[in-house]
C-alpha cells in the first residue's frame, strides 16, 4: 500500500470474527507497497450470522477483488461461492478467495502454506509416517498435505472420539486411497515411537498457555530423526518447538506456514510472483514490536 487510496485503487482482506488481531494485513500490505501496486489489504470484522449477507453485499462491491476466510468462515463460506477449487473440495474448507469478474472462486492455500517448508527439506516422505495432534479445521488441511507428500501412514489423535471418528468419515469420503488412521489421545505415546514427524494442530501452547501437546518425556520417545512441526505462531518458538530443538529434532514453526500460505493467495489474486523474503521480514519486524 503506498499509504494513499484513489478512486482506483483495489481492495483484499481477511473476513473473521474476531479479526483484529489478524497478521495478515502486516505482510499483505508490506508485499502491496513493494510491488507499487493501487491496492489496499483490509480486516473485515463479519459475525457468524452476518456471513451470507456480507458475501452478497461484496459481491457487488467490484474493487473488492479477493479475500481471506477465517474463523468461523473456512467452512460456512463453499456454498456462497460460485465455484469451489478441487483443493478446497478436498479439504473441505476455504482460506482464500478470488473475484473473476462477477464469480467468487474459493481456493485454499494452507496446505500449500504447510507444505512448502517441508518441501525443501531432504526426506524419504514415502517413509515417513506422519502423527498429527487435533482433529480440527488446520488438521484437515495438514492431512491433505501430508497425502501430498506421500507419508506412508497418517496417524490423528484426538481427545473426542465422536469428533475422531467424524474427522475420519469426512477426510475418508474427500481425500480416497490413503492410509488414515484416528486414535484417542491417550495412544500418543505409542504412535510417537514411529513417527517421522509430528504435527501439533491444537491451540495447546498458544501464547498464554504454559502447557504442550506432548510432554518432555514423550518427546524422548520420538526417533532421532524426527520432525516437529507447530502450527502456531505466537509465541515463537512454543514450548513444544523448544523441547523439540534441545532433543536435537529439526523443528518448524507455525510462521513460515502463515507466510507461505500468504503468499500463495497473494499471487492467486495478483497473478504475480509476490515478494515472500518482503512478507517474512515485515511479519517478523511486525511481532518483534509486539514482545
Ligand atoms: P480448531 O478447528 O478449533 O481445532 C483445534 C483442535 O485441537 C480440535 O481437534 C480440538 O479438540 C483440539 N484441542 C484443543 N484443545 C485441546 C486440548 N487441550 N487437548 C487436546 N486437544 C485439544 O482449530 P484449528 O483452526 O484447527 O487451529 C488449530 C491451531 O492451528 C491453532 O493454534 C491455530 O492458531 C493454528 N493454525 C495456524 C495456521 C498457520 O498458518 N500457522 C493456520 C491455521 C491454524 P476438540 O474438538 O475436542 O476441542
Amino acid at each position: 500500500m503506498s499509504g494513499r487510496i484513489f478512486g482506483t485503487t483495489k481492495i483484499l482482506g481477511v473476513m473473521g470474527f474476531p479479526v483484529s488481531h489478524s497478521l495478515s494485513p502486516v505482510m499483505h500490505n508490506a508485499a502491496i507497497a513493494a510491488l507499487g501496486l493501487d491496492y489496499v489489504y483490509v480486516p473485515f470484522p463479519i459475525a457468524v450470522d452476518d456471513l451470507p449477507t456480507a458475501i452478497a453485499g461484496l459481491k457487488t462491491i467490484q474493487s473488492i477483488r479477493g479475500f481471506n476466510l477465517t474463523i468461523p468462515h473456512k467452512v460456512e463460506v463453499m456454498p456462497l461461492l460460485d465455484e469451489v477449487l478441487p483443493i478446497a473440495q478436498a479439504v473441505g474448507a476455504v482460506n482464500t478467495v478470488k473475484r473473476v469478474g462477477d464469480r467468487l472462486i474459493g481456493t485454499n492455500t494452507d496446505v500449500a502454506g504447510f507444505l512448502n517448508p517441508l518441501k525443501q527439506l531432504n526426506c524419504e516422505w514415502e517413509n515417513t509416517p506422519a502423527l498429527i495432534l487435533g482433529g480440527g479445521g488446520a488438521a484437515q488441511a495438514v492431512v491433505a498435505a501430508c497425502l501430498e507428500l506421500g507419508c506412508s501412514v497418517i496417524h490423528v489423535a484426538g481427545r473426542d472420539p465422536k469428533k475422531m471418528k467424524k474427522f475420519h468419515g469426512s477426510m475418508t469420503s474427500q481425500l480416497h486411497d490413503y492410509n488414515l488412521r484416528v486414535h484417542p489421545w491417550t495412544s500418543i505415546p505409542h504412535l510417537l515411537e514411529v513417527a517421522g514427524i509430528v504435527i501439533n494442530a491444537t491451540p495447546i501452547g498458544m501464547a498464554g498457555d504454559p502447557n504442550t501437546p506432548i510432554s518432555e518425556e514423550e518427546m524422548d520417545l520420538l526417533p532421532d530423526h524426527a520432525i516437529a512441526y507447530d502450527l502456531i505462531y505466537t509465541p515463537r518458538p512454543t514450548k513444544f518447538l523448544q523441547i523439540a530443538a534441545a532433543k536435537g529434532l529439526k523443528t518448524i514453526d507455525g510462521l513460515e506456514m502463515l507466510i507461505n500460505q500468504g503468499a500463495i493467495g497473494l499471487e492467486f489474486w495478483l497473478d504475480l510472483p509476490v515478494p515472500i523474503e518482503i512478507m517474512r521480514q515485515a511479519l517478523h519486524q511486525h511481532l518483534a514490536t509486539q514482545s
